[in-house]
């Protein structure tokens, strides 16, 4: 089962991805906005691991997921500390209501409750070259196999995700510092967007 230590190795795995990109998540930020995504992407994992290190008692998914959610919204700057704060969230409070393990309807729940709450706070539609084009279409295939296994489904997830980045490459953005950009930035993968790709794909890893 996608478990309370499923759930710690999954986002281990999303922190050492994070540490491995964080040099070519800072170029492309640099390229497509002002720079910092990689710093905060890495700050916000730091954060997350050291308050994972001192939770008590218990550690299911919602509390590794809530650990990481009150490290991003309460220490991590820029627009995406926040947004992916919003995420891990909605993937927190989501586990909660599902038992001690993680199931694929609550992943997917959380995903869509995730992606509807960085939508109202960030006013991003698809398209507008932000990690939203990354986590819709993620949630919506986490939706699409429901039946499958969490460690499948995210795997689905992930291969979405990642298409959904390979389509900010030609997008102009219309939010945040990379809109001031205009055209320069086409061509150019949202950085953003390849942070959510990293975090659904970083669940490959584990087996349930
Ligand atoms: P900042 O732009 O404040 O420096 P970061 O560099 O931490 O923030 O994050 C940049 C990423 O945030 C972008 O690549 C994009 O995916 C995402 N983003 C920016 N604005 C929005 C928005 N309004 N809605 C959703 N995501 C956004
Ligand atoms: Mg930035
Ligand atoms: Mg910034």
């Amino acid at each position: 089962a996608f478990d309370g230590i499923q759930t710690l190795a999954w986002m281990r795995d999303f922190t050492q991805s994070v540490y491995a990109t964080e040099a070519e998540l800072t170029a492309l930020d640099q390229r497509a906005g002002d720079g910092d995504f990689g710093a905060n992407l890495a700050a916000g994992v730091r954060a997350s691991g050291l308050r994972c290190d001192r939770m008590e008692g218990p550690t299911g998914p919602a509390e590794t997921l809530g650990a990481m959610a009150d490290a991003f919204l309460d220490e991590i700057g820029g627009t995406s500390g926040p947004l992916f704060g919003l995420l891990f969230q909605a993937l927190s409070r989501a586990a909660a209501g599902s038992g001690p393990d993680l199931t694929t309807a609550s992943l997917a729940e959380g995903a869509a409750r995730g992606l509807a709450a960085i939508r109202r706070v960030g006013d991003a539609s698809p398209g507008d070259k932000t990690l939203v084009d990354a986590l819709a279409p993620a949630a919506a295939a986490l939706l699409a196999t429901k039946d499958s296994p969490p460690a499948e489904a995210l795997a689905g997830a992930a291969e979405a995700a990642w298409e959904g980045v390979r389509d900010t490459a030609s997008l102009t953005a219309r939010m945040g510092r990379a809109s001031y950009l205009g055209q320069r930035a086409t061509g150019i993968p949202d950085p953003g967007a390849v942070g959510v790709a990293l975090l659904f794909a970083s669940a490959g890893g584990t087996v349930d």
